[in-house]
């Protein structure tokens, strides 16, 4: 059979061969990696009425419906069908399906050689941005080799002490995760700066990140969610700093919108589209850059969907984004001011969330918020502080997700394909269906020219 597997292979084989005779070396093509973390294919549907401008009668198409150019299975190397961060993402740095939970490690638990690594191999500078821990599972998976994703320590760890021909792997990093560098144990941020490392401990000092190499922690764990943050487009400015910092050279660029994720296993419409938003706007940054330098190469995916997002829900026949554009706080944030106020609770649910109560839906937050609690059969029998949040978060998303007919059907992840995204020198080489580790395996090649 020929396949377009082996088709694309054989149109790379003759196109080295004809670099070769033709006596050209092709100049070195920069890459840009991008992951947005449990983007399934109804968020950036979602996302496209979300943004949509409603003085206009069209809906207009999103920059992610200007990059589509295929979909992505996401299957992992054990035989669950369904996939987590580290075995997708290493999928997507090696080229190789390993079991869920494994960091840039095959199913034997033997290290494999990520797309970063090889890159730095042939003399490129390297970065990685994410709003997570900078050490979390899908950045882990391109710079590091551990057994389980747990393991942040160790994957900081190997930031620092795996070198490639005696070269820091890592010319920056920018994102969460500080207190897995400044530890009891371990002063990474001291090691890294003794090696001439510039360092930003948090937002405030982002500026001083003037050269690389360097490493930005704006944050002990996560960086505060998009839609709770007094930075909303915190992925796109850190996008901008590297693409300022990364300069002239070729290089290798990973940037995750981490938290897209969390706001799907959290089932939180609003967050979502937030973290949606600040992505759109790294990709807008990125893409401007393509157009300036034709020598790079960006590739956009998801590494699985999350929580099972739908676009309608429970029969009815709509969708109200423009409720879900009024949201100006997640629902663990909503839940944390109600339980601060008194008797002005519903003034603050108006303020946040814009929508009117009925009775009953008043009942159903009341009773979960001490100040104005019912009396009586209704009031809970909770007392543990914990659980009272954890209900009251319930009830706030109950309510909007009910209220903008959004549906979910998981805390977890999904299977089904993701979308493949690409833009710049041999974007068509990741048209069509592929599997995830395709497309590592094609952006290899890129390397091997
Ligand atoms: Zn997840």
């Amino acid at each position: 059979m020929f396949s377009a597997g082996s088709l694309y292979r054989s149109l790379g084989l003759f196109g080295a061969l004809f670099a070769q005779s033709a006596g050209v070396a092709a100049a070195p093509v920069s890459i840009i990696f991008v992951i947005g973390d449990g983007m399934g294919p109804s968020y950036t549907t979602a996302y496209r009425y979300f943004a949509d401008d409603p003085a206009t009668a069209d809906i207009e198409t999103s920059v992610f419906d200007e990059l589509l150019v295929g979909m992505a299975r996401t299957y992992p190397g054990d035989s669950t069908l369904v996939t987590d961060s580290a075995a997708a993402a290493t999928a997507l740095s090696t080229g190789v399906k390993t079991r869920n939970g494994a960091i840039g490690v095959d199913e034997h638990h033997k290290p494999v050689q990520t797309l970063l690594e090889a890159a730095k191999a042939r003399g490129y500078q390297t970065a990685m941005v994410a709003t997570s821990p900078i050490t979390h599972a899908t950045p882990g998976s391109f710079a590091a080799h551990v057994g389980h994703r747990s393991e942040n320590n160790e994957i900081a760890d190997q930031y620092f002490d795996q070198r490639i021909d005696g070269r820091f792997k890592l010319d920056l990093l920018l994102g969460g995760g500080r207190q897995y560098f400044e530890r009891k144990d371990r002063n990474l941020v001291k090691e890294f700066r003794k090696h001439g490392y510039a360092f930003a401990g948090d937002w405030q000092q982002r500026h001083k990140l003037k050269r690389l190499p360097a490493l930005g922690l704006f944050a002990p764990e996560g960086m505060p969610s998009a839609l709770d943050s007094e930075q909303p487009l915190r992925l796109q400015q850190m996008t901008e700093q590297a693409l300022d910092l990364l300069g002239k050279k070729p290089f290798f660029l990973l940037v995750e919108a981490s938290q897209i994720d969390w706001c799907g296993h959290a089932n939180d419409i609003a967050c979502a589209m937030a973290e949606m938003r600040d992505m759109d706007g790294a990709l807008r940054v990125l893409k401007a850059y393509v157009d300036k330098h034709p020598d790079t190469l960006m590739v956009v995916t998801a590494d699985h969907g999350t929580g099972g997002l739908s676009i309608g829900a429970n029969g009815v026949y709509d969708w109200d984004v423009a409720s879900i554009r009024g949201i100006k706080a997640t629902a663990n944030r909503i839940a944390d001011q109600l339980l601060a106020a008194d008797e002005n609770w519903q003034e603050i649910w108006l303020q946040l969330t814009g929508m009117n109560l009925s009775e009953a839906e008043q009942r159903s937050l009341q009773r979960w918020i001490p100040h104005s609690r019912l009396s009586g059969e209704d009031a809970p029998q909770q007392h543990n502080p914990a659980a009272v949040k954890g209900a009251l978060v319930a009830q706030v998303l109950t309510l909007i997700n009910k209220r903008t007919h959004t549906g979910w059907t998981t805390s977890g992840h999904t299977g089904e394909d993701v979308q493949v995204f690409a833009y710049g020198k041999g974007h068509e080489h990741f048209a069509g269906n592929l599997n995830n580790t395709d497309i590592a395996k094609h952006l290899f090649r890129v390397f091997a020219k």
